[in-house]
């Protein structure tokens, strides 16, 4: 299958073979089609599965083979749940709209409106945003949107997750009926099908991967440890190598700073990106991340959301999600692109239900080795009584910072437990370095 028997326009084909594109990846094939042809498409793929490009090329050729571009008011309006996100989908487009005449703009919160409004003002073929944001603007009458002729719906269930539901409702009740609606999402919950009841037309449905599938290329592993003696835990795995890049998660923002501020006291250069920080400290956050300055980026399932960081050999959860299905997300950061990868979780026993809830979702192995000098008291409860902490728990703190990782000697681990689960396999890809910046005014996609 090749971009050309997509029906694709030559400026496309030649930015995608610009990007070093050579094939479609499974959710484009489906999708492009289809979206060609002007249907509205209910879409479940997850990030990391090139469903950006599934959208962005057949909306950009669509653009800008029928109706005006550069008017005053957008033709294209992509909703996505995150700043990062819309910066990254930002990005994407320039890339593949690149021998095109297509201006786009971000709008999201953080940053102020001004540039937002004049970018609005020159005229923007594509608006990506946030919702909350967008609202901001549709009540100060900033925001036109009578010409949105293709609505995107990224990350779908992310949107509903955060809460997103009202302002997306107002959002679409001001758009044309007449329009065409691409809804993408990581699974067909029964609230994205009843969103995609109320405000789809007629959609046909691209599921590309079982719903939940991780890449095959990424192999999982748990290391048991006394929740008191996780950050000595992860202080001894980080030093092995501390110039490897690592992408830590946090349950919380609190936990996130803490912990960025324990291992910076360690000697180790590390950052926090999460939702209290303003977009300023997110993006040097994430830049310093991409350029090495630091080399542990610690975030918390939100503000990680669609960051796009190259190829990483390892992610590291300090805690586990509270959500199973946010496990798959956040390991999505590693083994792509055919590459290997390793999901390391830190689980303490109060955290057993939730490694019960991630095997359940799982399609592959996942090793339970024991770190000598951090055993645990009695091995983790995997039974269906299994304890899980209480929403919005802190991580406990540790008796003596550098205790454990000095006290424990040798590295090798000590195999104590497999799981495994059932099939399924995720089409991955390549991903290379991209700079999010803040508010961008229209440029030239
Ligand atoms: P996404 O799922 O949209 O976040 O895409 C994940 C990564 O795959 C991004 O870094 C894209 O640049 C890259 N990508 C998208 N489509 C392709 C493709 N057909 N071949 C290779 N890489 C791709």
């Amino acid at each position: 299958m090749s971009f050309e028997s997509l029906g694709l326009a030559p400026a496309l084909l030649r930015a995608l073979a610009d990007q070093g594109y050579t094939q479609p990846t499974p959710i484009q094939a489906g999708a492009i089609p289809v979206v060609l042809e002007g249907h509205d498409l209910l879409a479940a793929a997850q990030t990391g599965t090139g469903k950006t490009a599934a959208f962005a090329l057949p909306l950009l050729q669509h653009l800008s083979t029928a109706g005006q571009t550069m008017t005053r008011r957008p033709r294209a309006l992509i909703l996505t749940p995150t700043r990062e996100l819309a910066a990254q989908i930002y990005d994407n487009l320039r890339d593949y709209g690149k021998h095109l005449r297509i201006s786009c703009a971000t709008i999201f919160g953080g940053v102020s409106m001004g540039p937002q409004i004049q970018a609005l003002r020159r005229g923007v073929d594509i608006v990506i945003a946030t919702p909350g944001r967008l609202v901001d603007h549709m009540q100060q009458r900033t925001l036109d949107l009578s010409g949105v002729e293709v609505l995107v719906l990224d990350e779908a269930d992310r949107m509903l997750d955060m809460g997103f539901l009202p302002p997306l409702k107002r959002i679409i009740s001001a758009l044309p009926k007449q329009r065409q609606t691409l809804l993408f999402s990581a699974t067909f919950a029964p609230e994205i099908k009843s969103l995609a009841m109320q405000f789809m037309h007629a959609p046909r449905e691209v599921s590309v991967t079982p719903a939940n599938s991780v890449a095959t290329t990424v192999s999982h592993e748990v290391h048991p440890v006394d929740a008191s003696r996780k950050r000595d835990l992860l202080l001894h795995v980080l030093s092995k190598d501390s110039r490897r890049q690592t992408l830590v998660f946090s349950r919380t923002k609190h936990g996130a700073d803490k912990l960025v501020k324990y291992l910076e006291q360690s000697g180790l250069r590390a950052a926090a990106i999460h939702g209290n920080k303003s977009q300023n400290a997110r993006t040097r956050a994430l830049s310093d991340f991409k350029s090495g300055r630091v080399t542990v980026l610690v975030a918390t399932d939100i503000a990680a959301r669609g960051i796009d960081i190259d190829q990483l050999p390892i992610v590291i959860n300090f805690d586990l999600p509270m959500v199973a299905e946010d496990y798959v997300h956040r390991i999505g950061r590693t083994g792509r692109a055919g590459a290997d990868g390793l999901a390391l979780s830190l689980v303490s026993h109060d955290e057993s239900g939730l490694l019960r809830d991630i095997r359940k979702l799982l399609a592959q192995d996942i090793a339970i080795n024991e770190v000598p000098g951090f055993e645990l008291s009695s091995p983790l409860r995997l039974d269906a009584s299994a304890p899980r902490p209480k929403q919005g728990q802190r991580q406990p703190q540790a008796r003596s910072q550098r205790q454990g990782g000095q006290r424990q000697g040798g590295s090798s681990h000590r195999p104590h437990a497999h799981v495994q689960g059932g099939g399924g396999g995720e089409h991955a890809m390549g991903n290379r370095k991209r700079r999010p910046r803040g508010s961008r005014p229209a440029a030239k996609a």
